[in-house]
């Protein structure tokens, strides 16, 4: 299942999320060297005193949502949390 803006709009954690007014397009970096190293870093760090960190991220791995910085992670790190679930059920969330 994939989310389209609308569904994202009606999920209530998000007016909650600590990115609320910064600029989206610090959570969607271009490439993850660079210049996008340092949106990654900045993005991930406003995640880290979010406290509706938790749903975000299942939110994103739940509708397998491919681009940007969900819930303190990037599009890597939320494919192999799914592909480290996948191979064990009941693995934790661990923090990257
Ligand atoms: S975890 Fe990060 S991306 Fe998700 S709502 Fe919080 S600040 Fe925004």
């Amino acid at each position: 299942m994939t989310a389209s803006l609308t569904d994202m709009a009606r999920a209530p954690w998000m007016t909650g999320g600590a990115c609320h007014d910064e600029d989206p397009e610090l959570f969607f970096p271009i490439s993850a060297s660079e210049a996008g190293a340092d949106q990654i870093r900045q993005a991930t760090s406003i995640c880290d005193g979010c406290h509706v960190e938790a749903e975000c991220l299942q939110y994103a791995l739940v509708n397998r949502i491919k681009h940007g910085i969900w819930g303190g992670r990037t599009e890597q790190q939320r494919e192999a949390l799914i592909r480290a679930r996948s191979r064990r059920p009941q693995a934790r969330l661990s923090r990257r």
